[in-house]
């Protein structure tokens, strides 16, 4: 079993930013990724209000700056999925990955994240791929000239809904109610756009097509009318959930599966600290996923360094 001082579940800015405070510390954390290095940021358009940044960057930019300046300092990464822990016996826990491995870590920190939510609506599994996405970033580019729905009303509805007019002729947003949920900005950019247009107080009940997705069937929930809009792809922002299944039974929760934390980071268990999305159900920005990470990172080593004081006081006795 490989000893680790530090181990952070998940590779998203709060992990990284926990990685880099702990690394400065010369505790040489340990990253394990997770499915995808980075997390929501890596399939972000555009990152425009983290401050440092006037001009928009990428969120696979944004990153690769954080992986960088973490690994400057002795962090390292692993491209691996946590599968398992074991935090009920106290420090050192269990963790054990996809790849096979097995660590005994000191001190953990869980930077897991969000991930989208789905609409839970009959032909969305199905099309996923073949015109169902949850990533414009990342399937944009292949609607060049084709029309496009959007459901949802928040930022990400319209942000990436925006980055789609880049490739789509048209892009329907489809909302639930007859107010966004997005802040001012992004729904006066979407207003603006010419190719972009709003139903409102209306919700998709079905996604239909043959073999790739042709058209969404709708209903107003106002006048419970329903039509069937043709669309050549649909991509979903409704929401996310926190990526926390597998520390069930272990780590205290709230009823919708975001982590409890102290005003330290500190979960249930000492030694185990959380930060960013998985514990924050309200906030969800790159720069107070940042803020988290770097509290985090610090009361680990706070803590890490009572653990050694304590033990060198035994040794004394
Ligand atoms: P969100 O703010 O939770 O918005 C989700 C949207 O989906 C809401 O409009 C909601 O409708 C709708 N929705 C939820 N369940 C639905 C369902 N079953 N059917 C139809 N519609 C449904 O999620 P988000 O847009 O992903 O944003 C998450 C967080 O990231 C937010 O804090 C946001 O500010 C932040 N963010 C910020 C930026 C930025 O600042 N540039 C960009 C992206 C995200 P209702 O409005 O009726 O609830």
């Amino acid at each position: 079993m490989q000893k680790e001082k530090v181990i952070i579940i998940g590779s998203g800015p709060a992990g990284l930013t926990a990685a880099l405070y702990t690394a400065r510390a010369n505790l040489e954390p340990l990253v394990i990724t997770g499915d995808q290095l980075g997390g929501q940021i890596s399939i972000t358009s555009e990152v425009e209000n983290y401050p440092g940044f006037p001009e928009p960057l990428t969120g696979p930019e944004l990153v690769e700056k954080m992986q960088a300046q973490a690994e400057k300092f002795g962090a390292r990464v692993d491209y691996d999925y946590v599968t398992e822990v074991d935090f009920t016996h106290g420090s050192p826990f269990t963790i054990k990955t996809q790849n096979g491995k097995e660590y005994a870590a000191q001190s953990v920190i869980i930077s897991t994240g969000a991930s989208a939510r789905r609409l839970g609506v009959p032909g969305e599994e199905e099309y996923i791929g073949r015109g169902v996405s949850y990533c414009a970033t990342c399937d944009g580019f292949f609607f060049r000239g084709k029309k496009l729905v959007v459901v949802g009303g928040g930022d990400s509805a319209l942000e990436e809904g925006h980055f789609l007019t880049k490739f789509a002729t048209d892009v329907q947003v489809i909302h639930r109610r007859d107010t966004l949920r997005a802040g001012p900005i992004l729904t006066a950019r979407a207003m603006r756009s010419p190719k972009m247009a709003f139903t409102w107080n209306t919700v998709v009940d079905e996604i239909v097509g043959e073999g790739v997705v042709k058209g969404v069937k709708v209903r107003n929930v106002e006048t419970g009318e329903t039509d069937t809009l043709n669309t050549d792809g649909v991509f979903i922002y409704v929401g996310h959930y926190p990526n926390s299944a597998i520390f069930k039974g272990q780590i205290d929760m709230d009823d919708q599966g975001y982590l409890i934390t102290d005003d330290y980071m500190q979960t249930n268990v000492p030694g185990v600290f959380a930060a960013g999305e998985v514990q924050d159900p309200v906030w969800r920005q790159i720069a107070t996923s940042v803020g988290q990470g770097t509290q985090a990172g610090m009361a680990c080593i706070r803590w890490l360094e009572t653990v050694e004081d304590e033990l060198a006081a035994e040794a004394q006795k």
